[in-house]
């Protein structure tokens, strides 16, 4: 079984949770955390590849520390926006 994925999306899911533990004065609704992911993947390049679930991990050690340092830049700015603008109902 393959699918077609966005290794970005991968990455965020991956990265995001950690940060948002040590973020206190963010919003943690559903609303505010896909904002956060979708303001953070619409400034990453998209990364697709074709993979069954086995390889997506493998190309975790191969892409390495200077994606990861890419991802967490975009998703601390992403996070500082939803935080001035949140766009959740009040
Ligand atoms: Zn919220």
């Amino acid at each position: 079984m393959y699918h077609l994925k966005n290794y970005m999306e991968i990455l965020v899911d991956e990265i995001l949770p950690g940060m948002l533990v040590k973020e206190n004065t963010i919003c943690k609704c559903e609303r505010c955390i896909m904002d956060i992911k979708a303001i953070a993947l619409n400034r990453l390049p998209a990364k697709y590849i074709v993979s069954d679930i086995g390889e997506i991990y493998r190309r975790y050690d191969e892409l390495g520390k200077q994606l990861e340092i890419d991802v967490m830049e975009a998703i601390m700015r992403a996070i500082e926006l939803v935080k001035l603008y949140p766009k959740h109902d009040a």
